[in-house]
């Protein structure tokens, strides 16, 4: 049997506390709200969850906090099969969290980066030996853009292929962008970003459009792969499942229109359940779905 390629996720690990309510509080106002409830997430983490339910063989590079939180969120991810090893938790930190108050028309939400502060340049350097095994690496922008850049240097010195997801939109720099295998911007990331106006960055560019699917060029042409149609329940964590997915299929060298067919039947289930992780399929659900 031919070796598993192993994908490296370095990135963030977050737990979302969401409060629901009928209407939110005015400044000194105390309310009783709906319902409280705690759903692990985090870019990094959702998109290796997302990886491993589809048979990546997966392992992540991040820091959860030293509160009760860090502890479930490890939990969450080993039980996905993601190997843990490299995630330590920060003493005096607190995980990764978002204070979320939802209601009808009125949602609040602030990050507290946390821990995921802390997964540095210096950090990845101590876990470099789990790194420089991987097949694939997969990155997000919710860990220090500083570490993006050692992470794409080392990438790059190995020959190990990585997918840039930037995702909160920030600028890398032109030639870090150009260190990418595939970068794979939403479609308001990608205005934001303004990545097509350089040739060679542009080739790299995979853009996912929500409903419509996602976009890339090939061969100087450009291309759309349509999604696939469904009654969306959720659509949060729908890119997430989608650059999840889309490092499975590049890892086991499906062409790129296959992989993104994959990632874009991957997400169009995602987003038919409730919540980032509780809606990624299985393999056995997307080969079900897709045949
Ligand atoms: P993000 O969640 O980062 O904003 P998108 O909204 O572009 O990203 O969605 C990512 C991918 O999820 C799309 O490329 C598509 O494959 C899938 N997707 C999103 N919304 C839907 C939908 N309503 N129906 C089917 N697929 C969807």
């Amino acid at each position: 049997m031919t070796k598993q390629p192993i994908i490296t996720v370095v990135g963030s690990i977050n737990m979302d506390m969401v409060t629901v309510t009928d209407q939110v509080p005015v400044q000194g106002e105390t309310l009783i709200g709906e319902r409280f409830e705690t759903i692990p997430g985090g870019k990094g983490a959702n998109q290796a969850v997302a990886a491993a339910r589809l048979g990546g063989n997966v392992q992540f590079i991040g820091r959860v906090g030293d509160d009760a939180f860090g502890k479930e969120l490890q939990q969450v991810l080993q039980q996905e099969g993601i190997s843990v090893t490299n995630v330590e938790p920060v003493t005096h930190s607190s995980s990764g969290v978002a204070t979320i108050l939802l209601s009808e028309n009125d949602n609040r939400i602030i990050v507290i980066p946390g821990a995921n502060r802390h997964v540095t340049p210096e950090y990845v350097e101590r876990h470099k030996e789990q790194l420089l095994a991987s097949d694939l690496v997969l990155l997000q922008f919710e860990i220090p853009l500083e570490t993006i850049r050692y992470c794409l240097d080392l990438c790059e010195q190995a020959g190990i292929p990585a997918i840039v997801n930037p995702a909160p939109a920030q600028n890398l720099g032109e030639d870090y962008w150009k260190k990418a295998l595939y970068i794979t911007p939403n479609e308001t990331e990608e205005k934001e970003l303004d990545l097509d106006q350089n040739q060679e960055i542009a080739q790299k560019l995979i853009v996912t459009m929500g409903e419509r699917g996602a976009k890339f060029t090939e061969n100087g042409e450009e291309k759309l792969v349509p999604s696939y149609k469904v009654e969306p329940t959720d659509t949060t964590g729908a890119g997430d499942t989608f650059n999840g997915a889309l490092a499975v299929a590049i890892s086991e060298n499906m062409s790129l229109q296959q992989a993104v067919e994959f990632a874009n039947a991957a997400a169009a289930l995602s987003v038919q359940r409730f919540g980032a992780q509780g809606g990624m399929p299985t393999r056995d659900e997307l080969e079900q779905f897709i045949r």
